[in-house]
């Protein structure tokens, strides 16, 4: 397909409302915005664009590889090992999109506590949702009743058009400076798509973003994530635990009474082993993972005693962390629900080219031990569409590249924050030095005794 003939066809669409309205360009599928990948992200960004007024009379089309879920009864599913801790921030965002009244008729456990221990000494900092007169601190949710929810609200908009089954196999995107006004681009079915914005929401080996030769920061943690569903004995189960070990932390999320979810962060040789133990065998090591005692830093933890003790005595009742906190207790892994991931940092130095708007992992790639990753994707869907509703308005262009550069701009400063908080913080435990246990175990311990601060911190993780 030829770019020009697009041009000369839709020579007079350079603003956004002369697009409305145009259903096919010189043989091509016309749509004002392509986004490829519906995963969590992807199918977000369809339902926030559904549900713009400014977009009431445009087209939105979604290319997705996999096939649309078949519809089940998620009372009688066994759970999936793929959850993410989705923030208050992102569930209200969820809700105004309409998904996640969605959501919670499937599946989803709300928690009101977290427990943050290391693996060297014995500091540790807990969180509890009272002190900051909440009801709850984040929801579990696995990710396919996320995308599963999106895509029912996605097919209700009527300027979405969900396209599975279908891979974006090439595209041509003009520079900033010619005249072109389009993307062309084709899909594994065969067909041909013009559109004046493509959004790559397609994962962190995102094709858009290779391809339209957008460079990354990579950085390897040598680590993988070992995943499962784990029954446990603690009740009530409402307490999300992760304790730092020196190759990585190990989380368990509350999915109900009895269930868990398990991101066992490890080096790569350590969870190819996990892999292939016993189910037994795994339960037995994931028992010692939480709770083997490190008796080699025994002045370190007199330290943190008897600074536990003052701040008991200076704070009688609000700091009562010199009783040692509780462990959980997994007794049983779901059978078949070990999964492995590799882990590693990848951020793309630019989140926006020409018609062309990167989004969710396919912009960065983090660490999950901070459970921050598809947050962060929503936080771009967010400000994306608020930027392409802005340029609407305007009766500007919403994929020219000056109107584009807004949500770069937002979104790489809040994200190369957390990027920066998230190396930190995985270089800072991955050692089992004195010096730095002694500080670490000092920070921890002062933190979880000041609680102001402890508000600061669990406000800015809930957003
Ligand atoms: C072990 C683990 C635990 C995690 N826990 C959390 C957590 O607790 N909280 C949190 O916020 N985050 C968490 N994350 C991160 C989170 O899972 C990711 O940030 C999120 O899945 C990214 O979503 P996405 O839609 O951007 O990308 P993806 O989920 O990778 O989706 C990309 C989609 O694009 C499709 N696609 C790819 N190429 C094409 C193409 N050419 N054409 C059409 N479609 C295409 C794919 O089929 C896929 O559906 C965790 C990650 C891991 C590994």
């Amino acid at each position: 397909m030829s770019g020009k003939l697009l041009t000369q066809k839709i020579s007079n669409c350079s603003k956004c409302s002369y697009s409305r309205n145009i259903s096919s360009v010189n043989g091509a599928k016309f749509a004002d915005i392509v986004i490829s990948g519906g995963g969590m992200v992807g199918t977000a960004m369809a339902c926030a664009l559904g549900k713009l007024e400014s977009f009431n009379d445009r087209k939105v089309i979604l290319l997705e590889t996999s096939k649309e879920a078949e519809k089940h009864d998620w009372s009688q599913k066994p759970y999936e090992n793929r959850v993410s801790a989705i923030t208050p921030g992102s569930s209200s965002f969820l809700r105004d999109i309409g998904v996640w009244d969605r959501v919670t008729r499937k599946r989803c456990n709300p928690f009101n506590s977290m427990q943050v221990w290391e693996g060297c000494g014995n500091g540790s900092i807990s969180f509890d949702s009272s002190d900051i007169g909440s009801p709850y601190i984040s929801h579990i949710v696995e990710n396919n009743a996320i995308i599963e929810s999106c895509g029912e609200q996605a097919k209700e908009c009527k300027s979405v058009e969900m396209m599975y089954q279908t891979r974006l196999t090439n595209y041509a995107a003009p520079d900033s400076s010619a005249s072109e006004k389009l993307v062309t681009l084709e899909a594994s079915n065969g067909e041909k798509i013009a559109t004046k914005l493509l959004v790559a929401a397609d994962g962190f080996n995102s094709f858009i973003r290779t391809n339209s030769g957008i460079k990354t920061i990579d950085y390897d943690y040598g680590q993988s994530a070992v995943v499962a569903t784990i029954k446990v004995k603690t009740l009530p189960n409402k307490t999300a635990w992760q304790r730092y070990l020196t190759n990585g932390p190990v989380a368990l999320l509350p999915l109900s009474d009895e269930w868990s979810s398990l991101v066992w962060s490890t080096s790569k040789d350590k969870a190819k082993e996990l892999m292939q133990l016993s189910d037994s065998e795994f339960i037995e090591n994931l028992n010692e993972a939480f709770t083997k005692p490190n008796n080699s830093l025994i002045p370190v933890n007199a330290l943190s005693d008897f600074m536990k003790n003052v701040m008991s005595t200076i704070q009688p009742g609000k700091y009562a962390s010199n009783v040692s906190h509780k462990v959980p207790m997994p007794i049983d892994i779901l059978p078949q629900s070990r999964g492995m991931f590799p882990l590693g940092m990848k951020h793309s130095t630019y989140y926006v080219k020409s018609r062309i708007a990167l989004i969710g992992d396919s912009a960065h790639r983090i660490h999950p031990m901070a459970g921050q990753g598809v947050n962060l994707g929503f936080g771009d869907v967010k400000s994306l569409v608020e930027n392409i509703d802005n340029s609407c308005r305007l009766g500007r262009d919403f994929g020219a590249l000056e109107n584009l550069l807004p949500y770069e701009t937002e979104r790489q400063r809040h994200v190369l924050s957390i990027i920066g908080a998230i190396n930190g913080l995985n270089m800072l435990f991955s050692t089992d030095a004195f010096p730095v246990v002694f500080a670490r175990t000092l920070g921890l311990t002062m933190t979880d005794s000041v609680s102001n601060i402890k508000e600061q911190i669990i406000r800015h993780a809930m957003r």
